[in-house]
């Protein structure tokens, strides 16, 4: 017995997933289609993915701010969670890694939930906010290039309704932050945005050790 988090065999993991996770059959498909891509590794874990969707329920969401949308996987597990007339913005800059999404939003029947915006998200986000988008938002879900996630994180707090919920994704990276030889910009990006969170009182925080590391924050 231990009072810190468990470490998680190959094993434990698959238990985990087999008796923890409900993942309905298009987001099963769409991880299939995912893995297929080279840059797989970017996709959210399904037990992640449906733990969002809980959080969202929990919370009675209806407007979701995603940046990252990379293959729609996170976003239809969100898409599903929200009440008929909830939306979703979501911010990428590939038409080709959100290509694959449409298909299966669409056949999920959620695709009127979700607005896509093919630009750099800061863009996104500065039209959000100069379109009167302040506090709008009741979720917000933080997975893009991790040398923005400083300025990612303070307009989605602007955008963020007081109450309301940031997760920002791989804050453990890999293990890497704490790596005295790893100076990678992305690892020094997650450091420096770690420290900083530590410290924000505008949010209280919970860093969950759920796949790549999940940080939650909840705005004052
Ligand atoms: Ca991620």
């Amino acid at each position: 017995m231990t009072n810190k988090t468990i470490d998680l065999s190959d094993e434990l993991y698959d238990y985990l997933l087999h008796v923890g996770l409900r993942e309905p059959r298009l987001l099963r498909e769409l991880r299939d289609a995912t893995d297929n891509e080279e840059m797989s590794v970017m996709r959210s874990a399904p037990e992640q993915g449906q733990f969002m969707a809980l959080l969202i329920k929990l919370m009675g969401a209806k407007r979701v701010l995603e940046i990252g949308t990379y293959t729609g996987y996170g976003t239809l597990w969100m898409a599903l969670a929200l009440p008929k007339d909830g939306e979703i913005v979501t911010c990428d800059i590939s038409e080709q890694w959100t290509f694959v999404a449409h298909r299966f939003w669409e056949e999920a029947g959620v695709h009127k939930k979700i607005h896509l915006h093919l630009q750099p998200a800061l863009k996104t986000l500065d039209e959000q906010l100069a379109n009167g988008g302040e506090s709008s938002f009741d979720f917000v879900f933080i997975d893009a290039d991790k040398e923005n996630y400083a300025a990612y994180f303070e307009r989605s707090l602007a955008l963020l309704r007081p109450g309301g919920l940031i997760a920002v994704d791989n804050t453990l990276w890999n293990g890497s932050v704490i790596d005295a030889n790893n100076h990678e910009t992305s690892t020094e990006a997650i450091r420096a945005f770690n420290e900083k969170m530590h410290l924000d009182n505008r949010v209280d925080i919970s860093l969950l050790p759920i796949a790549d590391g999940l940080t939650l924050a909840l705005k004052n």
